[in-house]
């Protein structure tokens, strides 16, 4: 019996983006029941928790990780608050709240949001950390699963990071199924560019500030686990910008007829940029991650945002 919270995504091979010498395998976890690939991982780490007695799940992200923790613990069943900064997109409270957990409002940046999330813990309740928690790993890697079970083994895997759980979770697929071998690129926009600062530095280090439209990939510094993934694995560190993200996201759109964030869209800039290390590859995998926070017109405001910067 599958019990799992996600669901298996359809995985396309990109009519548009593939040639006859290269197959473009889009993995699309936009299509989770709560928008991101966030679901599998924040999924797993539910149904333990609530397997374990906690009665309550406490987030502190306004975003898609609040967003699946609510998806997740309504359907198993307990409470589930979440506590957002007062800059948090009033389409992410919406979706938390359509999917019956409570909000609270609580501080003008995400670690005053969390000190307060924090400060609820009890012995019913546990957090659901958006990226830094070993149980969330595994559930990511499930994609990766749905990929060799489809029989597809890519030469190359792209996908985003913002604290990077979404690459520890493939690098662990990519091990499970001895594709260890098989390049990652990981990509960043400037303004958020935290793998790439650790990876100069040798260890992870703490941003001084996040300057993106990519909100989603805002986190100041990549958990430790991430950093090792790079120590450990073939992984290629790829910054774009924040119009080029957008563009893809544009383009995106156009061409696959699915919105996803900036977040995504940075993903599918260096695909539709052709970065140079992608050339000689057969078959790429694209992680489609997804993302609730977008509409057209934020897109439309981002980019008159990006014009009269
Ligand atoms: C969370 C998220 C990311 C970044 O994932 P990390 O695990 O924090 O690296 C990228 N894109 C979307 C849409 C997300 O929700």
């Amino acid at each position: 019996m599958n019990n799992s919270l996600h669901i298996n995504t359809p995985l396309l091979r990109s009519a548009v983006l593939s040639s006859p010498s290269q197959n473009v395998w889009l993995k699309l976890e936009a299509m989770q029941p709560s928008g991101s690939f966030k679901n599998r991982g924040i999924g797993v780490a539910c149904q333990h928790y609530v397997a374990q007695g906690a009665r309550r799940l406490i987030s502190s992200s306004g975003g898609n990780a609040g967003i699946a923790t609510a998806y997740c613990g309504t359907q198993l069943g307990v409470a589930v608050h979440v506590v957002v900064p007062q800059n948090a997109p009033q389409t992410a409270i919406n979706a938390i709240q359509r999917f019956g957990a409570e909000v609270e409002i609580h501080g003008s940046t995400w670690q005053e949001a969390h000190q307060r999330a924090l400060s609820y813990l009890d012995e019913n309740s546990c957090l659901i950390h958006p990226f830094d928690d070993p149980l969330l790993w595994p559930g990511h890697a499930t994609m990766i699963d749905e990929v060799v079970e489809a029989g597809v083994i890519p030469d190359s895997v792209i996908l985003s990071v913002g604290g990077g759980g979404l690459l520890c979770g493939v690098a662990a697929g990519l091990n499970k199924h001895q594709l260890g071998e098989v390049e990652i690129v990981a990509v960043e926009t400037h303004g958020a560019a935290s793998l790439h600062a650790a990876i100069a530095a040798g260890h992870p280090v703490m941003l001084d500030e996040i300057t993106t439209i990519a909100n989603t990939l805002g986190a100041k510094q990549v958990c430790q686990a991430a950093f090792d993934v790079t120590e450990q694995h073939s992984v290629i560190s790829h910054l774009v910008s924040d119009g080029q993200a957008l563009e893809a996201s544009q383009k995106f759109l156009e061409d696959h007829r699915i919105l996803v964030e900036p977040a995504c869209g940075a993903t599918l800039a260096a695909v539709y940029n052709k970065m140079p290390s992608l050339q000689d590859k057969r078959n790429i995998l694209v992680v489609v991650c997804g993302g609730m926070g977008v509409s057209t017109e934020q897109i439309a405001n981002w980019q008159q945002q990006l014009e009269s910067a």
